[in-house]
Formats: C-alpha cells, structure tokens, sequence
C-alpha cells in the first residue's frame, strides 16, 4: 500500500549490516537464559529506560529469524542467544522506544546505538567498530546522536571545580 510507503523508512543498509556483523563476530558464544535476561536488563538501564518497560524476551526454539517487535519484545532464534544478536535487537527496540519520526531500521542511528552498546556491553572490549563499520560502506550516526538522542547519556562536558575548593579560592582572591 501506498500509505504504508510513505510511513516506513527503506532499509537500504541491511543487508551489509549484516555482512559486516559476520565479519566482525564469528562464532559467537551462546548465553543462558537467565544471562541474556539479566544483559537485556542492564541494557535497557543503561539507556536511561523504565524497567517496567523492558521489552519482553522470548527464546524461540525455532531457527528461523531473531527480531525486535517495537520497543517490547525481542524474540531470540535457536542460534541468536548470544551476546552480540541480543544487542542487535536490544538497539532496535532503543531506537523504537527513543525515535521522534520512524528511521531506517538498520540505518545510521541504529547502527551507532548498537555499536555503542557493543562498546559498552561486548565481551572482548570491541574496540574500532566505528571504523570497521565505515570501512564496509555503512553509515553511522555520531557517537553523540546515539548518547544524547536515543541512550539519554549525560554529556560528556567536564565538570566544573568542586565548589568548596572553589569558594577558597576566591575568598583568597578577595583577600588580597
Ligand atoms: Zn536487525
């Protein structure tokens, strides 16, 4: 339908998101359930997001796909319960919960929500993801979009001088 065309994004990128997934995390571990639980839920704590709306988590026993439904459910196929595809579909439901306006789902604001959740949360200090990603042509959202738009993270302006040190300081001035 035409309507429904014009409301949902293209998704131009997937497909090597996806490559480049492969290329990146090869043989990935597989997590108990009572681990991808308890990831899914610092995740979703770390994105600044209620606990009571942390999106359901269903593990298929199918092989099939792994998916995100909107911001409230995630369902793992039999090869997706690992860290890596937890946090694939763990930034889809970000950027679901977060998005102003739809986006491309696998587009630059997602992919620099997963990425920083891959920084964040992956298991080997995944370090250059940023790069490796715009080596394979994908396109990435500033770190910043991902902080401040979708993860609410405070930004990272350096604090101002305690102010006891600071009070000294300028009665010693005054004094003088
Ligand atoms: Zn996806």
């Amino acid at each position: 339908m035409a309507t429904l065309r014009t409301t949902r994004p293209r998704d131009s990128q997937r497909s090597r998101a996806y490559e480049w997934e492969n290329s990146v995390f090869a043989g990935p571990a597989q997590l108990a359930p009572g681990q991808l639980r308890a990831l899914l839920a610092r995740v979703w704590k770390f994105a600044g997001l209620p606990a009571a709306s942390c999106p359901e988590l269903v593990l298929s026993r199918s092989y099939g796909t792994s998916k995100a439904f909107g911001a409230y459910k995630i369902s793992l196929a039999r090869w997706g319960r690992s860290r890596w595809v937890l946090l694939h579909e763990a930034a889809h439901c970000i950027v679901a919960a977060r998005q102003i306006a739809p986006v491309e789902p696998h587009g630059p604001e997602w992919l620099s929500v997963y990425i920083r959740l891959l920084e964040r949360f992956g298991q080997t200090g995944y370090t250059g993801l940023r790069t490796s990603a715009k080596s394979w042509g994908l396109r990435v959202a500033s770190a910043e979009v991902a902080e401040r738009q979708f993860l609410r993270r405070p930004s990272r302006k350096p604090k101002p001088p305690r102010a006891p040190a600071l009070r000294a300081l300028s009665k010693e001035v005054a004094g003088q």
